[in-house]
Formats: C-alpha cells, structure tokens, sequence
C-alpha cells in the first residue's frame, strides 16, 4: 500500500506540475509505446531492463462529460516484446488452459483470488483519493467485483496480458508468474524500446 500511495503523489505532481522533466519523458515515451493518447491519466509502474516502460497504471475511474467510466483493467502491459510473447501464448490456447486450472487447482484459485481481492481494495482507494466522497456505489461495486482482465467472471482468464501486467507490478498473480516463468522478464540485451521505436518507423 504505502508504495502505492507514494505512486499517486508522484502522478499527480505530473499532471498538476508538469515540471519534472524525467517524468514527460517517461510519459512520452509509454504514449508511444501505447500508440495512442489514453483517456485516463496514468504512471509508469515498472520499467525494462533499457530503461523503457513495461507496465503502466492507470487511474482506475474516470468521468467524461459527467459520466462516471470505470476501468477496472487499470494495468497495462506496453513493453513489445511481452506484449508480442504473451500473444504467442494465448494463440497457443493458454487462456483456455489457465482457466481450466483454476477451476482444478485448489491452491492456485486461492492464489489468484487472493490477488484479486488486493487489486480490487487497490482500486477502490484509488479512486477514493482521486475523487474523495464521490464515488457511487454502482462504480465501486464494480471495481470490487471485476478482476484485472475486465471479467466479472472469476473463472474468466480472458486476457493474459493484464494478468503479466498484475505479476510485474504487484507480484500477486498467479496466472502471470506462471506466465513470466514461460517468457522470461525482459534483459538488457533485449533493447525493449529501441524495438518499439524501430516499430513505428517500418
Ligand atoms: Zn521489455
């Protein structure tokens, strides 16, 4: 919790602020690596071994034109090369086989739920200390009952990617350390986005 709270402060200044250099070009550099201007505001959480983002977190709420937008799959994965591994896996028929494991394996569904359970009070008092006394029930219940893939389902792996992403940031996923163990964490020889930007350029 406290290197989270320390997480916010730390976007805040970004977003209020704007003054700390290191961090734009932090924020730049995972925009590009993103493609695309994302709608909520966000931190880079985790970085690869070059220096460039590999997992972002996004505020887990946000409202536009008065209407409050949950987000419960507030962590992204934007390094390439787990992204295009962790492609592999899935077109390999893994979200299948993760989701057969948890309704087979005891102690990895404990696991997993466990881990759930901590993203979502992590979401719930983000969001509390963005929009203090604000939330609405509606969108707390959602961001208590959804898991980090977006599923309402807990049985419902549906993306591979976010639970990496859970894994990386918060080491509580089960799903995604079984999937780092296949891909292995990104090394200083892998240049993770120096591959990005020579991506872009093709
Ligand atoms: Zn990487």
């Amino acid at each position: 919790m406290g290197s989270y709270f320390a997480d916010i402060s730390f976007r805040e200044g970004v977003i209020l602020a704007n003054l700390n250099l290191t961090l734009e070009k932090q924020q730049q550099a995972a925009v590009e690596l993103l493609g695309r201007e994302p709608r909520t505001p966000f931190t880079v959480r985790t970085f690869c071994p070059d220096g460039s983002p590999q997992v972002l977190i996004a505020d887990p709420v946000f409202k536009e034109d008065g209407i409050w937008k949950p987000f419960p799959a507030f962590l992204w994965l934007v390094c390439p090369r787990l992204k295009a591994l962790t492609a592999d896996l899935e077109q390999h028929g893994q979200v299948r086989a993760f989701s057969q494991r948890l309704k087979s394996d005891e102690d990895f569904r404990n696991l997993f739920i466990a881990g759930q359970k901590t993203i979502a009070e992590l979401r719930v008092s983000m969001a509390e200390k963005i929009y203090p006394g604000e939330l609405p029930d509606h969108i707390r219940e959602i961001l208590t009952s959804t898991t980090v893939a977006g599923s309402r389902d807990f049985n419902g792996v549906k993306c591979l990617h976010s639970h990496l992403a859970q894994e990386l940031a918060f080491h509580n996923n089960p799903i995604g350390a079984a999937v780092l163990e296949q891909i292995k964490n990104c090394s200083a020889n892998d240049h993770c986005g120096t591959l990005a930007a020579r991506r872009s350029e093709a």
